[in-house]
């Protein structure tokens, strides 16, 4: 038996059947290459879903990381540390914009984060329900899950404490007949991640910005897949013209150790009084170290150029399996004529390349921003055969 069968069968025996247990179990990384138990490599395109902005090993990461583990591993919010007030100004000096930061340790928690004050907003103000956008994630803890559009994922654990209304994403008429001075907040990603790699057309996000503002509901940019230079930009929105009221970020921020963040702008930051809100490990000192070597290193000229030339050498394939890309900076979609993605990612991985099928006719392409030009080539050089060989 090969130590990726061993590995998968184990698997199996002892952890809960909630995930669809992958073929390949990875031992080890460096930049944007792979290697599996059984010692093949692989050039990953997947960065552990958006979160490996720096690769796999990079020294910078493993140099903050090692240092602040042999310092000191962990405070609780009962002690500050340096590294967390570092992190959270230099988020807020990247954002440009006055606000307050809560940090958790994974995307979830910074939409749970979010909710609670959304729900403080709300109680203050009377307003009684949520708007967000159908096929929209944000996560799966029950708050996260209420808000998340997607029915299989969501129903069987209703009903939820909060009503929340779901409307087609991208639809700004749907939007403004759904948002009135009744509603708490507007939650929505700025191009969506989990549902495919959708982006917006132009101009809903200000549009979902203008929606708020005359209604006086909170506007929440869910980021956590968006942001930390995936797009080419150090936040989606930032490119998309609008601020959002409160910003949750987590996936790429940590380049792999788990971290996340709630942003709260104006008065959204101020809304938690003391024992509203907390978490034991949220803003561990190794995370936020993590989390300053990944700002200290994204380069995003890098990821704009490697971003078009993926996207450009994809379009470039004449195959009838290809029907189009979508999707911003290094974070695309090929999106096929026929729901073959699991083909495609089997074939993939054959050929040496992981890939993530994302939805049936969506295959997701979210490598490392430190991916070279090279790899790109690579991938964009074996891509045909790969559909040809899903296409059987
Ligand atoms: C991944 C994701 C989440 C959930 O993050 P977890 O760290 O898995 O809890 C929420 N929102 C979006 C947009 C995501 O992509």
């Amino acid at each position: 038996m090969s130590n990726n069968n061993d590995i998968r069968h184990r698997f199996e025996q002892a952890f809960m059947p909630n995930y669809g247990v992958p073929p390949v179990a990875l031992a080890r990384g460096e930049g944007t290459r792979v290697w599996d138990v059984d010692g093949r490599q692989y050039l990953d395109f997947v960065g552990g879903i958006a979160v490996s902005s720096l690769g796999h090993a990079h020294p910078a990461l493993v140099e903050a990381v090692s240092r602040q583990v042999a310092t000191i591993a962990h405070t609780s919010n009962l002690f500050l540390h340096e590294p967390e007030v570092l992190l959270a100004e230099r988020l807020l000096g990247l954002l440009g914009a006055p606000g307050r930061v809560f940090l958790a340790n994974s995307g979830t928690e910074a939409n749970e984060a979010a909710y609670k004050l959304a729900l403080k907003y709300g109680r203050r103000e009377g307003r009684g329900y949520f708007v967000a956008a159908e096929n929209g994630f944000h996560g799966r803890t029950i708050g996260a899950l209420s808000l998340t559009g997607k029915q299989s994922i969501r129903d069987q654990f209703g009903p939820f404490p909060v009503d929340v209304r779901f409307v087609p994403y991208g639809d700004a008429s749907a939007l403004k007949e759904a948002v009135s001075g009744d509603c708490i907040a507007v939650f929505l990603e700025p191009t969506q991640g989990e549902a495919g790699v959708v982006p917006p057309p132009d101009g809903y996000l200000v549009a979902a910005r203008e929606i708020c503002d005359a209604t006086g509901a909170l506007l929440v940019a869910d980021e956590i897949q968006s942001a930390i230079g995936r797009t080419g930009h150090w936040f989606a929105h930032q490119a998309d013209g609008f601020l959002p009221d409160i910003l949750t970020l987590a996936k790429g921020l940590g380049g792999g150790l788990p971290i996340g963040a709630c942003i709260g702008f104006g008065e959204a930051g101020t809304l938690f009084d003391k024992g509203d809100h907390g978490s034991t490990f949220g803003g561990n000192p190794v995370a936020c170290a993590a989390a300053l070597a990944v700002l200290d290193h994204l380069d995003l000229d890098h990821v704009k150029a490697a971003g078009a030339r993926l996207r450009s050498g994809l379009e470039a394939i004449d195959h009838p399996l290809l029907k189009g890309v979508r999707g911003r900076g290094l974070w695309l979609a090929t999106v096929l004529s026929e729901p073959r993605s699991a083909e495609v990612q089997r074939a993939a991985a054959a050929a040496g390349f992981l890939v993530n099928a994302l939805q049936p006719d969506a295959v997701r392409l979210a490598p490392p921003l430190v991916v070279t030009d090279g790899e790109i080539d690579a991938l964009v050089a074996a891509f045909p055969a790969i559909l040809t060989e899903a296409a059987q």
